[in-house]
């Protein structure tokens, strides 16, 4: 007879195995973190060939397991095949984990709770509001925040345009005349935002220091309620991702109030340099936004992914339609606080514990210590800046903002027929290589090097060591000599 306290079927693991699986893949973890501070960016250039190779070929469903050494080794293989946050990686918006956050997850995963409400976590539904009221605070939007984690300033700007479309149109209203407002160097997820929602973005045009001209907003208002348009939300991004600049978010909210629209402000990027004391004044009228976003894995140093949106307490309506809730959501706790439910303020419904990291690192590391990292970010950009400017071969295509710095490879002692091209070659070149890693923007109209620092391990050398490769390779390809790759 089968012991009826044992079933045939089981993805259990002994102590043994268990121990074995966690030792091997904590030394993976370790093995990361240490790649992640010396660099290279790439263990070697990366192609779709390559890729294959490091894979294997057997490509067929594993229908029997096979050990955890030769599991483990897959796993390192695909780990040292992918892009690591080095210390001269300043492609993109992305930082490397703080150590905290990559414990945190690990823990989150394995608890796994399901955040959908109070009910259903109800201690990680409290840490997840205490968190978002500590970043509320920290940033200067407010002291009693309310919101919720999300993937990203994408699900974000998204959740912040269906909450400003909920709580200030009418919900019979003809979306195709409902206009929202943005920038024209604002994240195109406001313009996918939008566009999943149906309704129209209206770009505003830019000062000379690319931030949002608020007096052409308001002109685009009166003239779309002249055509009997529904202006509702104004979006301002706080740190642009292609240079780093600041709307002037209190012209823009004064704008917005007088307007009545909600007022979104997407600093998926920029908002964790509010917490600086030198840089405050730049994000003056954060405090009088409706909703706000932040990414903690771009500027805070959390592991991906790790989205905030933050919401003015009474400010929004959920974003659940009315009647829409079926019998299995309703609540039946009576105390107000248990009868919270993330579900009304987002998309999602299962969603893991990603306030656990963030909450972890500020517990362990004290806002301070996690704030001064951001600062020093913000000094490596003017060193870069600095060094752009000393170098010969180089030219700074806009002053630093914040963390971003932009420039090209331009020599003043010889004429380069296609110079966009030459710094396009430049650019694939140097990411081959694999020494240092910068992205790419156009600012007006001609092609720049991108370089965004948000590491916490990156210093002076780091950077002058990324001016010295840019203009190493950039002779070469001048030179016809092929860099060394
Ligand atoms: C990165 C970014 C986004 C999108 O955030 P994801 O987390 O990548 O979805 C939105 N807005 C700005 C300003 C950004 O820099």
């Amino acid at each position: 007879m089968a012991d009826p306290s044992h079933r045939a079927a089981t993805l259990d693991l002994s102590d043994p195995e268990l121990q074995q699986l966690f030792d091997g893949v904590k030394a993976l973890a370790v093995h990361e973190l240490d790649a992640a501070q010396d660099g290279p960016v790439f263990d070697s250039p990366p192609s779709a060939s390559g890729v294959r190779d490091l894979l294997g070929d057997d490509r067929s469903l594993p229908l029997e397991g096979e050990s955890t050494e030769a599991l483990l080794e897959r796993c390192r293989a695909i780990l040292s095949g992918g892009r690591r946050t080095s210390a001269r990686f300043f492609g993109y918006i992305l930082s490397p984990s703080a150590p905290v956050g990559v414990a945190a997850d690990l823990l989150a995963s394995a608890a796994n709770q399901n955040v959908t409400s109070w009910r259903s976590a109800p201690a990680a539904t409290e840490i997840e509001l205490s968190t978002i009221r500590w970043i509320g605070e920290l940033i200067g939007f407010a002291d009693d925040a309310g919101g919720i984690f999300l993937g990203g300033g994408s699900a974000a700007n998204l959740t912040a345009l269906l909450s400003a479309l909920r709580s200030r149109t009418d919900p019979g209203a003809d979306r195709r005349q409902l206009v929202a407002y943005a920038s024209e160097e604002a994240h195109f997820s406001v313009s996918k935002a939008a566009s999943a929602l149906g309704v129209e973005l209206r770009l505003v045009p830019t000062d000379g220091r690319r931030r949002l001209d608020a007096a052409a907003l308001e002109k685009l208002i009166s003239a779309d309620r002249s055509v009997e348009r529904t202006p509702f939300c104004v979006v301002a991004t706080a740190g642009t991702t292609s240079t780093g600049a600041i709307d002037p978010l209190s012209e823009i909210a004064a704008v917005a109030a007088e307007a009545d629209l909600w007022f979104h402000v997407d600093g998926a990027y920029g908002a964790p340099a509010a917490a600086v004391p030198a840089l405050r004044k730049f994000f003056a009228g954060i405090e009088r936004a409706d909703s706000l976003c932040l990414d903690a894995h771009k500027w805070l140093y959390a592991p991906l992914d790790c989205g905030i949106l933050l919401l003015r307490p009474g400010s929004s309506r959920t974003v659940t339609p009315d009647g829409a809730g079926m019998d299995y959501i309703r609540v039946l706790e009576d105390e107000p606080a248990e009868e919270f439910a993330f579900w009304d303020h987002g998309l999602e419904l299962s969603r893991r514990f990603r306030a656990l990291k963030l909450w972890m690192m500020l517990r362990y590391y004290g806002a301070r210590r996690i704030v001064a990292a951001i600062a020093e970010d913000v000094e490596m950009a003017a060193h870069m800046a600095d060094c752009v400017r000393r170098a010969e071969d180089l030219e700074l295509v806009t002053e630093p903002s914040l963390s971003i710095c932009c420039f090209r490879h331009r020599p003043r002692d010889r004429e380069i027929a296609d110079p966009d091209a030459h710094n396009e070659r430049l650019l694939r070149a140097l990411q081959r290589e694999g020494e240092v890693y910068l992205s790419n923007t156009r600012i007006d109209g001609a092609f720049a090097l991108r370089a965004c620092i948000t590491n916490f391990r990156t210093t002076r050398r780091d950077v002058e060591r990324t001016v010295e490769a840019v203009c190493r390779v950039g002779t070469q390809l001048l030179e016809g000599d092929p860099p060394r790759i």
